[in-house]
C-alpha cells in the first residue's frame, strides 16, 4: 500500500496565521524549520515527475509565505492542478487576478453562517462570513473553483448551511468532524468535540446542497487519519495516522518522493474512500495566458486505472471505479 504512488499531496507553506481557531492543528512546530532557500520550489516538479496531479498549497494561512505565487507558476509549468487552502482574509481582487491563470481551486474555511460563532471559535473578529462571500464572488469572476471547508463542532453542529452554501455557489463543499489531535490541539478543543451521530445529523441536515449540482463531501475525524499525503517546504512528509503528528527525516528533495513517504506511510485505502479521486478538473478553462485545457489538468487514464486497481484489489472503496471510469472517460471527449 505504501508504495501507490499519490495523485494529490498537501504542501504546508508556513505555521503563521493571522486567525486563531480554537481547533486549529496546523501550526506544525516542525515549520519552524521553514527554508529559506529556494528549494521548495523543486517540490512541483518533483511530485509531478511521479504522476502526481494536485498540488495543495495549505498552512497556517499560505498567503503569509511570499513564495505562494512562484509556487503557483512552478506547479503550473508543470502541468500540476493547483489549489489553495486560505481563510480568505487576505485574499484581494488583484492577488486573484495575479494567480488566476496559475490557480484551479481556492478552498475557503467557512463553519458558519453566523459571524459571532465564527468569532468564538477563533476564525477572524466578525467579519469573516461577509469577506468569504467576497472572495466567492471573486473566484466566479474570475473562473476559478471553489471549495469550501467547514469544520463542524459543538458549536455548529446543529446549523441549517444550505442557504448560505447556495449563496455562495461552491463546487465542492466539504464538512469535516472536528479533529483532535495530541500534541496539537487536543486539550483546547476538547469541549469542541463532536460524537458521530451529531456530525451525521449535520449531514443530514445539510447534503440537499447535492441538489443544485455541488459536490457535498463529509470527512469523519476518522477518515482524515492518515488519508491524506503532507509533505513540509523542506521535502519531508508528515502524517497524522496515529492521532498525532509525525514526522519523516528524510527529503524527497534528496532521496526521491516514494523513499521520503515510505517514512510516514499513507493509506491508500482510505484516501479512496473518502472520495480524494474527484474530477480535478477547473470550473472554467482559461483564456490566454499559461492555460491548462481541462483535458490535461484532470486525472489521466494511466492514473485512474493505477489507483483504481489497488482499490479493487484492496476492496476498501467500491464507489471508486465508476469514478474514476467517468473521471477518465470526460478527459478523453
Ligand atoms: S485559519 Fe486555518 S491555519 Fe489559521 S488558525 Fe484557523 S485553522 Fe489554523
Amino acid at each position: 500500500m505504501k508504495d501507490i504512488r499519490p495523485l494529490s499531496v498537501n504542501l504546508a507553506l508556513t505555521r503563521k496565521c493571522n486567525y486563531n481557531c480554537r481547533f486549529c492543528f496546523g501550526r506544525l512546530c516542525e515549520l519552524d524549520r521553514e527554508p529559506e532557500d529556494a528549494r521548495v520550489l523543486g517540490i512541483p516538479g518533483i511530485l509531478a515527475g511521479i504522476g502526481c496531479r494536485k498540488l495543495t498549497f495549505e498552512g497556517g494561512e499560505p498567503l503569509l509565505n511570499p513564495r505562494l505565487g512562484d509556487l503557483l507558476k512552478v506547479s503550473r509549468q508543470c502541468g500540476l492542478v493547483t489549489s489553495v487552502v486560505t481563510n480568505g482574509s487576505l485574499v484581494t481582487k488583484l492577488w486573484l487576478e495575479t494567480y488566476a491563470p496559475y490557480l484551479d481551486w481556492l478552498g475557503v474555511s467557512l463553519d458558519s453562517s453566523n459571524e459571532r460563532v465564527e468569532k468564538e471559535l477563533g476564525r477572524g473578529n466578525g467579519g469573516h462570513v461577509a469577506r468569504v462571500s467576497k472572495v466567492a464572488s471573486w473566484c466566479h469572476e474570475l473562473g476559478i473553483s471553489l471549495k469550501i471547508n467547514t469544520v463542524v463542532t459543538s458549536l455548529n453542529c446543529d446549523e441549517d448551511l444550505k442557504d448560505t452554501i447556495l449563496e455562495l455557489r461552491p463546487d465542492r463543499w466539504k464538512v469535516f468532524q472536528v479533529l483532535l489531535l495530541n500534541g496539537e490541539n487536543k486539550e483546547r478543543a476538547r469541549d469542541l468535540a463532536i460524537g458521530n451521530r451529531r456530525f451525521l445529523g449535520f449531514q443530514r441536515r445539510n447534503r440537499a446542497v447535492r441538489d443544485s449540482g455541488i459536490n457535498f463531501v463529509a470527512e469523519s475525524s476518522e477518515m482524515m487519519l492518515g488519508s491524506y499525503v503532507m509533505a513540509l517546504p523542506d521535502g519531508r512528509f508528515f502524517s497524522n495516522r496515529e492521532g498525532r503528528h509525525v514526522f519523516g527525516r528524510s527529503s524527497m528533495i534528496d532521496v526521491g518522493v516514494m523513499a521520503a513517504l515510505r517514512e510516514v506511510g499513507w493509506d491508500v485505502g482510505k484516501f479512496l474512500a473518502r472520495g480524494g479521486v474527484y474530477d480535478y478538473s477547473r470550473r472554467n478553462e482559461i483564456k490566454g495566458g499559461e492555460s491548462i485545457s481541462k483535458k490535461g489538468s484532470s486525472m489521466s487514464r494511466e492514473a485512474a486505472s493505477r489507483i483504481q486497481s489497488h482499490a479493487d484489489k484492496s476492496g476498501t472503496n467500491q464507489g471508486f471505479k465508476a469514478r474514476a471510469q467517468s473521471a477518465a472517460e470526460s478527459n478523453e471527449k
